[in-house]
Order: C-alpha cells, then sequence, then structure tokens
C-alpha cells in the first residue's frame, strides 16, 4: 500500500469520486520545500515562520527574510505558499523577544497579540513576503497565501489587516505579489464561534486543530499525562470546525487543516465530509493522505461526519467511525 501510495504521490488530491481536497506540507524550513514538492506536496500550508527567526541570534532583517521566502516559493514552482506570519509565545518561545513573566503564557502574549505589539516586526514580515513573491525576468508572480496565528476576534485581524493594505498601497504592483490572501487561523474557539462575522472580511481559515483542541478541551497540548485526551476528533472541536466550513463557504471563502488531525486516518474523510477543502500535513505524509482520500467517496464522508458530529465524546467518536 505505501508503495501505491508513493507511485501516486503526484496524482491531484482527489476523493475516490473526483471530489477536490488540496493536499499541501507543513514546514517549518525553507530548505525542506524541495522535498515537500518531491513527495507530492500541492502546495506549503503552513509555513511556521517562527523557526526562520528561531534559526537567528536576533530577527532576521529585509532581505535575509526576503531570502528565506524565496527559497520556498523558487522550489514550489507556481504551487501556492501559506505563510503564517511569526507565532512566538505559549509554548514557541523566541530569546531575544522575551515576554513578561507570566502564570498562564498559554493564555498570554502570543501569537498575533504579541506580533501587535511591535507593529514594525509584523510589517517588515508582510513587507518580505510580499516582495519576495513578486513576478520577474518573464516569470509571473507567485500565489502567497499570508495567515495570522491565535487571532481571538475580527479586531485583532483588522489590525494586521490596516498594516498589510498600507503595504499593498505603498509598494508599485510590479515589485509585490498580485496573487495574494490575507487569512486567519481558526485556533481559539471564539473565531469559529465567530466565524461568520470574519468570513465576510477574510480570504480564507487555516484550522489549527492543536491549539483549537487545546483551547475547547482546556487541555495543554503538551501535557505529560492529559495529552493523551486532547483529541480533536472531539466531537465539540468538530462542531467548530463545521462552524467554521459552513461561515466559509456561504461567502465563498476556501477553509484549510493544518493542525495533526489533517493527517489522522480517522478524521481525514470527517473532515472533507465537513467540506475542508486543504489538508495541510507533515511532507512525510502527503502520499498516505492522498491515498486515504483515493479510499472513500464525498457522500461516505458526509455520512462519516454527521456520525461523528452526533457522538458524545472523543472515544465514542473514534468507535463510530469506520476503523482504519
Ligand atoms: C495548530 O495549532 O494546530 C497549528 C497548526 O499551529 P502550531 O502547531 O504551530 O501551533
Ligand atoms: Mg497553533
Amino acid at each position: 500500500l505505501e508503495r501505491e501510495a508513493w507511485a501516486a504521490r503526484f496524482e491531484e488530491g482527489r476523493t475516490r469520486d473526483g471530489h477536490r481536497v488540496e493536499v499541501a506540507a507543513n514546514l517549518g524550513n525553507t530548505a525542506h520545500t524541495a522535498d515537500a514538492v518531491e513527495r507530492g506536496a500541492e502546495g506549503v500550508g503552513l509555513l511556521r515562520t517562527e523557526f526562520i527567526f528561531m534559526a537567528h541570534s536576533q530577527a532576521p532583517d529585509l532581505e535575509t527574510q526576503i531570502g528565506e521566502y524565496k527559497e520556498a516559493m523558487d522550489a514550489l514552482n507556481g504551487l501556492p505558499l501559506v505563510a503564517r506570519t511569526l507565532d512566538v509565545g505559549g509554548d514557541k518561545p523566541l530569546p531575544y523577544w522575551p515576554v513578561p513573566q507570566e502564570d498562564n503564557p498559554f493564555l498570554g502574549l502570543r501569537g498575533i497579540r504579541l506580533a501587535l505589539t511591535q507593529p514594525e516586526v509584523l510589517e517588515t514580515q508582510l513587507r518580505a513576503l510580499l516582495l519576495a513573491a513578486a513576478g520577474g525576468d518573464n516569470r509571473p508572480g507567485r500565489p502567497l497565501r499570508i495567515m495570522l496565528p491565535m487571532v481571538k476576534d475580527i479586531a485583532e485581524f483588522r489590525a494586521a489587516k490596516a498594516i498589510f493594505d498600507r503595504l499593498l498601497e505603498e509598494i508599485p504592483a510590479e515589485q509585490r505579489a498580485t496573487d495574494v490572501q490575507l487569512g486567519v487561523m481558526i485556533e481559539v474557539p471564539s473565531c469559529a464561534l465567530l466565524a461568520p462575522t470574519l468570513a465576510a472580511e477574510v480570504d480564507f481559515f487555516s484550522v489549527g486543530t492543536n491549539d483549537l483542541t487545546q483551547y475547547t478541551l482546556a487541555i495543554d497540548r503538551g501535557h505529560p499525562a492529559l495529552s493523551a485526551q486532547s483529541d480533536g476528533l472531539h466531537p465539540a472541536v468538530l462542531r467548530l470546525i463545521q462552524m467554521t466550513v459552513d461561515a466559509a463557504h456561504a461567502h465563498g471563502k476556501w477553509v484549510g487543516v493544518c493542525g495533526e488531525l489533517a493527517s489522522d486516518a480517522q478524521a481525514v474523510p470527517v473532515l472533507v465530509g465537513l467540506g475542508v477543502d486543504e489538508l495541510s500535513v507533515s511532507a512525510r505524509q502527503v502520499p498516505m493522505v492522498k491515498a486515504r482520500l483515493r479510499d472513500f467517496d464525498l457522500a461516505d464522508a458526509k455520512a462519516q461526519a454527521e456520525l461523528a458530529l452526533a457522538q458524545a465524546t472523543s472515544d465514542d467518536v473514534r468507535n463510530a467511525l469506520e476503523v482504519r
């Protein structure tokens, strides 16, 4: 089976009956982009840019960042790059960006909240992404999707979008990305609950099920004893994903899932049945996720999603679903 999956890795992600679901790769290191493409990734669905920052002893300057993002875009050769803006704080410390001592770092200054305290860092990053995606030498501009981590409501999105819009005004179109979208990660339950208000203004959503599960079930994602109970197939998490997809599709926007759940064999049909448009997984898992998609029809996926939503606990969900 693994050999078959590998042989078919360059086929587009589709269910058995042809429903399209893009399969992209999660990356922390732009040097690994070519490898992800070689494994069949249809783009990068989550570039964790904090790893680029962590590899430097101080915040990388504009030129350094442009070089990094270009490396990924060159290797992608026209496939989309979904870059997440710097996500530090919580479980992702950055030594040269100290956060005041907090009792609950997961509920403290992290992600977009932290980024907005130093908007010039965010601005430089957005500028580097926009400049790196410019066309040139008879080459078209590169498709760029930028997403904001740990957003809790539309005010944070609008604050970041104001910087983004200013850059779009300021940089001549021929010097920057033209095929560009700005989206938010759905990692905080408030954003899923308010997805209808966000969906009108964002270009897309990407569900970070690792954090969304942590904040929905109130279990630290790295807790040594409890993290096993922190299962994204919990019906409460699935309902939040359902709300997110329904709101997005009502506004013609797309939804990806880039947390661990996207590569869970039992979860793949459930997510597809909920209407998720893209799955972003570790590069290694791309061929298997594509093979998993070819296992079922969209109608089966919808039935699996219905079944899952009707359960009471994540154990019930796992027992009810087809075992794979
Ligand atoms: C997530 O929270 O699901 C996610 C994809 O982001 P990270 O794991 O980097 O927090
Ligand atoms: Mg996260």
